[in-house]
């Protein structure tokens, strides 16, 4: 009787049972046998030969069955349920075990399950009460020799006369189990790639995309761990920025055996971690097997966390590995070819937003910050004045807007050139910073030029103080540019909301109008008032009006005579600009000087008045006349130009008469400001025969031991301390120490506006040389002045 070899676990169990029924068989025959040498009658013969027959044929029977249940490619074990003892083995289930029959059987059904005996007989009373066959039961087992393997269990109750027999069928599904695995894997990294495109288009932070990234690996790609380390490119080593799943041990060992080695160094890359090496090799590292090969840093760690393949993705951007991807998996295996072709593809699209990002950032930093001190810019600025606009209106306060200029910037920039010019910027930036406060308060709005938004609670006087004393600060501070201290000055305008304007862009508009108005007027600060925005309208043309008076020759100088107390004769004569502008008549120099330095037009008014200073003294001199020294008064824009010795070179070189008829007029804070500098270019300018004056003096900060240096002839006191003179002891003692200290350093000494007879005695009792004022005479005409005040020598 031919049987087929059962594929079905049914068929096995059914098979079972046939033979069950065919071994009682059998047993019954065995039972029934004739004793056929007691009885050895025809009939008893025949009887015993029916039998033998029929054993023959259940024997056979069951030699069929059994080679039918050993050609059957599962493994198959029968248990006794009330001995719980193996009664059968097939061929498959030795082969699995490696074992012989005997070997199998000996064991016991326990031998290969993790469970009790107790634990066993419950699982299988539980199936036999069913009737019905167990659901399979998937499980990983070790193998004596290779992998481990994926089994399925079936388990089927046979009833055997009133016994209980369990049939168990084991199948090595591992293979179908890699198959179905693959499938499960790669749709996992396919979901994980999904997820990061999502976020790709989403994310605006590097940050954001680095920590996203690693929680969709965990979500959805399943990983254990998921790590990215960014090349820190001063240094050469990797930087872990982001990961998940990771202790905070793992990740600070990680961290710091990163540090300890250079990434993308030639040569062989020994010692480098797998991160390292697919950072330095620009390719996917891979460990399928951690228990295996438990090479990799943290092994142990790893093994430990229920890591068994670990991948590292490069991030590549321009042919450069700027970063990777690591991901730790679960499950031995993990990355085959198709996952690591999805998984690259995914590390592109990260290095791609990078990339993107990278362009954006600069976009937007370019935008909105400065470059070069790191602040805001104006368009910034604008946003975040507007922004404490609307809380200011939800508290109920006020904001101020001030704008500083910093002064004679662009005379240092000229000067020592644009590298200490951008030196004096981020230091003025950190200065102005550090007063405000926070940094997201103040912003750099132009080359010189910066601003402050702050919320104002003050009364307006307070503020008015407290800007001014800040001011002081600013210009007691000692910049340092290479090795010289500078000191600069600033000036501020303001405006304040609500009171001067509803929106960002007009108080902006109305501190600048503010602050030109100080500028021109030489104010320190100035609040907005609303006759400022008229008077800055005016400005445009006022500057386009300026060049072309120099053009039109609109300028002319007048002359202040300076007279000794000594003789009473007059000794010299101060070139004092006047504007003659066609539509108005005489404009005093306060009016314009200023802007003509504020846009540079003073260099060339300024040679205009030296050259026709000169040229006045030369033409007294040729026509007879007495030919006073004049003074003119130098710009601080002018000494600090570069070409500033050769100018008056030029200037002087037209006559060999003219540098002893010509005195520069400087005014103090301007040689104190870069002493270094001014040392040296006075010297030349000195040794050129032509004589020097500090002006204004004693409203700046000369150091004694400064000015002993300086190579100046004649010290003007300034007009305050004349007036201070008379109002006390005080100012009296002030003028006295002046002179005196004059004197001591050999030095001339000139009072500038001396507009009284007494004014005039007490200068002449403290010892004072000349005076200059109203007292006098104003500033004349050229031809008043050579009418009045120079005799005729021939
Ligand atoms: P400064 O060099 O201090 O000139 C003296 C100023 O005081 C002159 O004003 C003069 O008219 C005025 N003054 C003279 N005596 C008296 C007096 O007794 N009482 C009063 N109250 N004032 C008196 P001005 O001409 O308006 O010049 C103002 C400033 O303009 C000058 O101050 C000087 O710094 C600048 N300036 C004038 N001309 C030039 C020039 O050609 N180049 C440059 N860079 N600056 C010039
Ligand atoms: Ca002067
Ligand atoms: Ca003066």
């Amino acid at each position: 009787m031919p049987l087929d070899v059962p594929s079905e676990s049914s068929e096995v169990s059914d098979l079972i049972a046939l033979l069950f029924e065919t071994e009682q068989r059998l047993d019954a025959l065995t039972r029934g046998e004739v004793d056929t040498v007691s009885s050895r009658d025809g009939r008893t013969l025949m009887l015993w030969r029916a039998q033998q027959y029929v054993r023959h044929t259940e024997a056979t029977r069951q030699t069929v069955i059994l080679k039918a249940l050993d050609a059957t490619a599962d493994a198959i074990y029968l248990v006794d349920r009330a001995s719980m003892k193996l009664v059968h083995v097939n061929d498959a289930a030795c082969l699995m075990q490696n074992m012989t029959r005997e070997q199998l059987m000996a064991r016991g059904p326990m031998a290969a399950l993790t469970l009790s005996k107790a634990e066993l007989e419950q699982v299988y009373d539980t199936i036999i009460a069913s009737g019905r066959p167990a659901a399979p039961i998937e499980m990983l087992r070790p193998r004596p020799n290779g992998p481990p393997a994926w089994l399925e269990l079936r388990r089927h109750p046979v009833r055997v006369g009133d016994q209980w027999m369990i049939v168990t069928l084991v199948r090595d599904i591992t293979q179908a189990k890699k198959a179905q695995n693959r499938i499960i894997y790669l749709n996992r990294v396919y979901a994980m790639l999904s997820g990061i495109n999502t976020l790709i288009v989403r994310v605006r932070s590097r940050e954001e995309l680095f920590e996203k990234a690693c929680e969709i690996a965990a979500r959805e790609g399943g990983f254990r761990m998921a790590m990215i380390a960014m090349v820190n490119r001063s240094l050469m080593t990797i930087v872990p920025v982001a990961s998940v799943g990771m202790s905070a041990t793992v990740l600070q060992g990680l961290a710091a055996r990163f540090a300890s080695n250079e990434v993308h160094r030639t040569g062989p890359a020994l010692g480098l971690t797998m991160p390292e090496r697919a950072v330095s090799e620009k390719r996917a590292i891979v460990n399928n097997d951690l228990k295996a090969n438990p090479t990799a840093i943290f092994a142990r760690q790893h093994l430990e966390d229920g890591i068994r393949a670990i991948a590292m993705l490069p991030i590549i951007v321009a042919d450069e590995a700027i970063g990777v991807l690591a991901l730790y998996a679960h499950e031995p295996d993990f990355f085959h070819d198709e996952e690591l072709k999805l998984l690259e593809e995914l590390t592109r699209d990260i290095a791609f937003a990078l990339e993107h990002m990278a362009k954006q950032d600069r976009l937007d930093y370019l935008a909105y910050y400065d470059v070069l001190t790191g602040l805001a810019n104006q368009a910034l600025f604008l946003e975040r004045v507007a922004q404490h606009m609307r809380s200011a209106v939800k508290d109920g306060h006020r904001v101020a807007v001030q704008l500083i200029d910093v002064e004679r910037f662009k005379n240092i920039n000229d000067s020592m050139g644009q590298s200490a010019g951008d030196s004096l910027l981020r230091q003025v930036a950190r200065w102005i910073t550090r007063i405000a406060g926070d940094v997201n308060l103040v912003a750099r709005i132009g080359s010189d030029r910066f601003a402050v938004v702050r919320p104002i609670l003050l009364e307006a006087d307070s503020m008015s103080a407290l800007i001014e004393s800040r001011l002081s600060a600013f210009s007691d501070h000692p910049f340092r540019l290479n090795d010289a201290v500078l000191r600069i000055s600033a000036k501020v305008g303001v405006a304040v909301f609500p009171n001067d304007g509803n929106d960002a862009g007009t108080i902006f508009k109305h501190a600048e109008a503010a602050l030109k108005k100080a500028k021109l007027t030489g104010e320190r600060f100035l609040l907005y008032t609303p006759s400022m925005t008229r008077h800055v309208a005016s400005q445009v043309t006022l500057e386009s009006q300026l060049r072309q008076a120099l053009e039109n020759g609109e300028f002319v100088l007048h002359y202040q005579p300076k007279v000794s107390l000594n003789s009473g004769k007059v000794t010299g004569a101060e070139a004092l600009i006047r504007w003659n502008d066609p539509r108005v008549g005489l404009v005093a120099p306060g009016h314009f000087i200023p802007l003509l330095e504020e846009t540079g037009l003073i260099q060339d008014v300024g040679r205009w008045a030296l050259r026709q200073a000169i040229a006045d003294h030369l033409r007294w001199r040729a026509s007879g006349l007495q030919a006073v020294r004049v003074a003119v008064n130098v710009s601080p824009l002018q000494l600090r130009n570069r070409g500033f010795i050769d100018e008056i070179r030029q200037a002087i070189s037209v006559d060999s008469a003219a540098a002893g008829g010509l005195e520069l007029e400087i005014t103090e804070n301007v040689l104190m400001e870069d002493v270094k500098h001014s040392i040296a270019s006075l010297q030349s300018v000195h040794g050129m025969g032509v004589s020097i004056a500090i002006d204004d003096f004693g409203t700046g900060f000369s150091s004694l031991s400064y000015l002993a240096k300086l190579p100046v002839d004649t010290l003007k006191i300034d007009r305050s301390f004349v007036v201070e003179m008379t109002s006390g002891a005080q100012g009296l003692a002030l003028v006295s120490t002046i002179v005196n200290l004059a004197h001591a350093l050999k030095l001339n000494v000139v009072a500038e506006g001396v507009e009284t007879e007494e004014q005039s005695r007490l200068l002449g009792l403290l010892g004072c040389d000349e005076i200059q004022g109203f007292l006098v005479s104003k500033a004349v005409p050229t031809g008043a002045f050579e009418a009045n005040y120079l005799k005729r020598l021939l």
